[in-house]
């Protein structure tokens, strides 16, 4: 299965979409279907995934709806919750787990960094998307260069919000084509609104997997289908 410029892969156990270009750049990662167990984040538990692509190690944590962006360097670096990773050590894998929230990898190949971050709407509003690429250009890496990759999110066909949300999108500067009125009802595009802070800072090479979650019972959880169920994505600099 192909979603331009996405392609449906199967290794080992692992079912992920990918993009070509970016693993031949070095840089592991994915977005994986809900039949697709996430593996442990400690050290041990997580073997199959570790070995199935070669990793020394992954990093996973509690997720809080915040902005908060962990840098990995080193061996000592386990921060314990947040929702974002910047990946600076080859062959560890950062991991978060979504069901309608955007998952998104960045990467910038020339500077070996990868990051992954969970945006659903209150860290979108925070502009976690624009602080990653903030963070990584203090480490580095040229936003000019970075390839951004928005993963299966709820799509605007199906994430119905209240006045509430829109109003903070509002407030703090999204233009207005974040939201669509259909039959009365407001609906968010939390792909579009993330897009809009990634150019804000820089970002040129931007990739929408144009699936959603919730119409998508097949392939991923959806907490709008009432599911608990999540699915994870990972990235990780190799080589
Ligand atoms: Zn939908």
């Amino acid at each position: 299965m192909e979603v331009n410029p996405f392609r449906l892969k199967q290794t080992g156990s692992f079912s992920y979409f990918s993009m070509q270009d970016v693993e031949a750049l070095g840089i592991i990662h994915g977005f994986c279907t809900r039949s697709t167990l996430p593996p442990a984040s400690r050290p041990g538990e997580g073997d199959d995934f570790l070995s199935t692509f070669s990793l020394r190690d992954c990093i996973a944590m509690e997720q809080v709806h915040s902005d908060g962006i962990h840098v990995v360097q080193d061996d000592t670096d386990d921060p314990k919750a947040g929702d974002g990773l910047i990946m600076m050590q080859q062959g560890v894998a950062g991991i978060i787990r979504t069901a309608d929230c955007v998952p998104l990898i960045l990467c910038e190949a020339r500077s070996r960094m990868a990051a992954i971050v969970h945006a659903g709407w209150r860290g979108t509003v925070l502009g976690i998307a624009g602080k990653a690429v903030r963070m990584m250009a203090e480490l580095g890496a040229e936003p000019s260069l970075m390839q951004a990759l928005i993963g299966p999110c709820i799509g605007p066909c199906c994430y119905e919000v209240g006045q509430d949300v829109v109003g903070h999108f509002t407030d703090v500067g999204f233009s207005e084509t974040v939201v669509g009125r259909r039959n009365g009802s407001l609906f968010l595009d939390l792909r579009k609104a993330n897009a809009e802070g990634l150019k804000a800072a820089g970002v040129k090479h931007i990739q929408i997997l144009d699936l959603c979650t919730r119409c998508r019972p097949d392939l991923f959880f959806s907490a709008r289908r009432n599911e608990s169920g999540r699915q994870f994505s990972f990235a990780a600099v190799i080589g």
